[in-house]
């Protein structure tokens, strides 16, 4: 009978299999994804579903918290969706399981954290997000392992034969406030419950593009969303993440997200577009979230019938409602009050739209 201990707090799903076979005494040439199949007789499920059923996890939950497939839902064509609402198998096969090509990520600070508090160490998650290079926790810089490293070894097992980033590497990571950005960026899109949608999100880039005054549509002359990554954060970061904004220029992904509502592009490319006009992680979430009470508005005014909304939150339930009952005539202090929300909340929201209403006229 094999022992599966429960994951850890965000540990990473190839992690947590490899520290399986350590415990049930798995060689390390065994140490291969399909082992776990030929282990419990049951070779039609994605690893991570095995391992969810056999912790007692349900693999909804497993995939939100033990692998990279928040971030890469992060943003959806169409409305928002909470999550769980997608064919879990099919990505789960196809998108959860990527392995970095670049390599799997070390922090030496978490591991002896780890060692003295477990015993032993174990694979963080939030440390393989692509072109994260530092632990949010400690602020050093990661080290480099082989991709396959997770499944074989323990992180402290793993450490004599890690490799530090290069010079470049190491400095733009800790200093480049771009990168930097970036990096919280990227953490915050893989703990959000809620996908954002690609209207929420082109509304939210084209308006703050704007306001800077960078180009934020085809044929308006002006500095674009390519030339402020050349020049923020140029270099070995940049071309190992986003080859194609060195290539392609102004028809890179890159500019396609204030553009495109109909394609989600790779979430590397919003969290750096985020990452080039917002000067704050938190400044671009509490905007995102503005411009999705604004769509939801916008929607509602629109929509001849009652439409039927189904709230993130409950307080997100309650200002909608309060919205609601403003636009149709309500003095705002009876609306918050009737509704139960915070009368800063739902100003914040009616700022967004009258913002939008007067830049869209200019
Ligand atoms: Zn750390």
């Amino acid at each position: 009978m094999i022992h599966v201990p429960e994951p850890l707090p965000d540990e990473l799903a190839a992690g947590h299999l490899g520290r399986v076979y350590t415990i049930n005494g798995i060689s390390k040439k065994d140490r291969v994804s399909c082992t776990i199949h030929k282990l419990v007789g049951d070779e039609s499920r994605a690893y991570s579903e095995t391992l969810a059923s056999l912790a007692g996890l349900s693999f909804a939950h497993y995939l939100f918290h033990h692998t990279l497939l928040p971030f890469y839902r992060a943003v959806q064509v169409a409305e928002s969706k909470k999550w769980g609402v997608f064919n879990e198998n099919l990505v789960a096969r196809t998108v959860a399981h990527r392995a970095n090509p670049l390599g799997a990520m070390i922090c030496p600070l978490c591991i002896d954290e780890d060692v003295s508090f477990w015993g032993f160490s174990y694979w963080r998650r939030s440390h393989q997000l692509p072109g994260i290079y530092t632990c949010q926790k400690h602020q050093i810089a990661l080290l480099r392992t082989s991709w396959s490293s997770p499944m074989k070894l323990l992180p402290q097992e793993s450490l004599e034969k890690a490799e530090a980033l290069s010079p470049e590497l190491h400095i733009s990571a800790i200093e480049n406030p771009t990168i930097r950005r970036y990096g919280e960026i990227c953490q915050e899109f893989l703990c959000r419950e809620r996908s954002i949608s690609t209207t929420q999100m082109v509304s939210c880039l084209q308006q703050r593009a704007r306001r800077l005054q960078v180009r934020s549509r085809a044929g308006v002359i002006g500095l674009h969303l390519h030339d402020m990554a050349r020049r923020q954060a140029s270099g070995e970061w940049l071309t190992a993440h986003f080859p194609d904004i060195e290539k392609k220029g102004s028809s890179s992904s890159l500019c396609r997200t204030y553009t495109s509502q109909k394609i989600a592009y790779a979430t590397t490319y919003y969290a750096l577009a985020l990452a080039l006009l917002y000067d704050s992680a938190d400044d671009a979430f509490s905007d995102l979230e503005a411009y999705r009470e604004l769509n939801l508005a916008i929607n509602i005014q629109s929509s001849p019938q009652p439409i039927h909304w189904e709230p993130a939150t409950e307080n997100s339930g309650r200002l909608q409602r309060a919205l609601s009952e403003f636009l149709r005539g309500m003095p705002v202090d009876q609306a918050c009050s009737q509704h139960g929300t915070e009368r800063h909340a739902l100003e914040q929201v009616l700022r967004v739209a009258t913002k939008h209403a007067l830049e869209n006229r200019i």
